[in-house]
């Protein structure tokens, strides 16, 4: 098979291919961060619609099968996580709840963690608010408790207006830490460019208050961090994969584990040898059928079928049963 454009895969790493599609890059992956719009799905967001794309499905139940850990992280924050979740099951995609992550869970636990005790102030609707509420965080969206706020938190608000603005920029006048969800300026929607939102409002609030935003979705440092603690893996052990060389590229390159790029989004087109190295995949792959082709041949285990073995020891043992071959 192919591997995929240009040099494909293993490109930065000589030596990639030992036997028949198999990948020695994929051997050392022990999780799963997989992006959701121009990767699993293409639309507007998993609850309005859309349809997966090739090899999603079957990707899902494979990682399912193996019990190799894997979540779904998007950086949208307009529902909560386990309406996303509901949203890519009703497109046929197996997804439990707690697969869905995004940048307000992680927010979430750097509240907790950096000011606890704090409350915050939300720019958004129960997509950014409801994963803080349910770990116990005090969140408002009324601008006039601005006072309160030790945190503010930037997301997708449609209802932006002049009070809010003003709101958020007042609280970080006064010394709230600020947060923001995403930082693109745009994403891929329906074969075209949707504008980021929770991105412009940060922007605004930045050149009012001359402080800048910290980013808690991808592909920040916290954002990593955040998926790797609740897949239970080292960062250089997780394969991250996406449509947005900006995004997922650069986010498993940063962990220093393998980043996977699928031309099936935002970055289609784009060509990536002529850009900066940390914009360049280690595995540079149509969709998501190719890299499913790919884990089945690099994790072929004798132990296949092997009765009385666990998915569970199947993982800890390793692709093709070398012991700790790779620890
Ligand atoms: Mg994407």
């Amino acid at each position: 098979m192919t591997a995929g454009r240009g040099d494909g895969a293993g490109a930065r790493r000589p030596g990639g291919s030992e036997g028949p599609g198999r990948n020695s890059a994929l051997i050392g992956v022990r999780a799963v961060l997989l992006d959701v719009d121009g990767t699993l799905i293409r639309g507007d967001a998993p609850a309005e619609g859309g349809h997966p794309l090739p090899g999603a499905a079957a990707l899902l139940r494979w990682l399912r099968r193996r019990d190799l850990p894997y979540l779904c992280f998007t950086n949208g924050s307009t529902r909560p996580p386990e309406v996303y979740a509901r949203g890519l099951r009703e497109l046929g995609l197996e997804v439990e709840d707690d697969r869905v992550m995004t940048p307000p869970v992680v927010a979430a636990s750097l509240i907790r963690r950096r000011w606890p005790g704090a409350a915050v102030l939300a720019l958004g609707g129960e997509g950014v608010t409801e994963p803080l509420r349910r770990r116990g965080i005090a969140v408002t969206t009324d601008p006039q408790r601005w006072e309160e706020a030790g945190v503010v938190l930037v997301g997708w608000d449609r209802e932006i207006d002049y009070r809010r603005l003003e709101a958020a920029c007042r609280a970080v006048w006064a010394g709230a830490a600020f947060l923001v969800t995403s930082a693109a300026p745009e994403f891929y929607l329906r074969g075209g460019r949707g504008i980021g939102l929770s991105a412009a409002i940060a922007a605004a609030v930045a050149r009012v208050t001359g402080r800048r935003a910290r980013l808690v979705g991808k592909p920040s440092p916290l954002a990593l961090r955040e998926a790797c603690r609740v897949l239970g893996v080292a960062p250089e052990r997780l394969a991250v994969v996406g449509d947005d060389a900006d995004m997922e590229v650069r986010m498993g390159r940063r962990g220093a584990g393998l980043s996977v790029l699928v031309r099936t989004g935002i970055s289609a087109d784009r060509d990536l040898e002529r850009g900066p190295a940390h914009l360049r995949p280690d595995l540079d792959l149509p969709d998501l059928t190719h890299l499913l082709a790919l884990l089945e041949a690099s994790w072929a285990l004798p132990g296949d079928g092997v009765p009385g073995e666990s998915p569970s020891r199947a993982r800890d043992r390793g692709p093709r049963g070398r012991l700790g071959h790779n620890e």
